[in-house]
């Protein structure tokens, strides 16, 4: 066996990492034509963000009935992950956090085709983002002093400030 000139060795590295670099393009070429094609992108769009600053008394009830919806339905399936305090409807963020918890759910959890980069999606919203969504929530509404002295009160009647009209 005869010995491979150093110069060849090099070359062929180099087009290793070439070939390598190529791969993770097309890879990611592949994951974005999937995502931008109808017929293969998975499940619903997600419905618009409420504005929550500018809804009015009656829409934002509607809105926290939604939440409350997401909250019973879907919380009990991240188990510890859900810490709300009791308040959490009179705090926007708490709000903001738990609705895009429950869209995201929705978008990557009942769609009706898991293609490979929605598999990935809920690999990466279960260990990072929904984590950090309800973390948010809970450090808003656990240690609030705002509303412990409150007696709690049926959300339909309570809502929270800078939102009522
Ligand atoms: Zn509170």
């Amino acid at each position: 066996m005869t010995d491979i000139p150093a110069a060849v060795l090099a070359q062929l590295a180099e087009q290793a990492e070439q070939i390598s670099a190529l791969q993770a393009q097309l890879a990611d070429l592949q994951l974005k034509a999937a995502l931008d094609d109808d017929k293969t992108r998975p499940g619903r769009m997600p419905r618009p963000t409420p504005p929550w600053h500018r809804l009015t008394r009656a829409e934002r009830d509607a809105e926290l009935m939604k939440l409350r919806g997401f909250v019973r339905e879907i919380g009990p399936l991240y188990g510890h992950l859900v810490k709300l305090g009791n308040c959490w409807q009179q705090h926007p963020l708490a709000c903001v956090a738990i609705e895009v918890v429950g869209e995201l759910h929705l978008l990557l959890f009942t769609a009706d085709r898991r293609p490979p980069a929605m598999l990935y999606g809920q690999a990466e919203a279960l260990i990072r983002v929904i984590p950090g969504l309800l973390q948010l929530a809970e450090r808003e509404t656990r240690q609030c002093d705002k509303h412990r002295t409150q007696v709690p009160r049926p959300a339909m009647a309570s809502g929270y400030p800078g939102g009522a009209r």
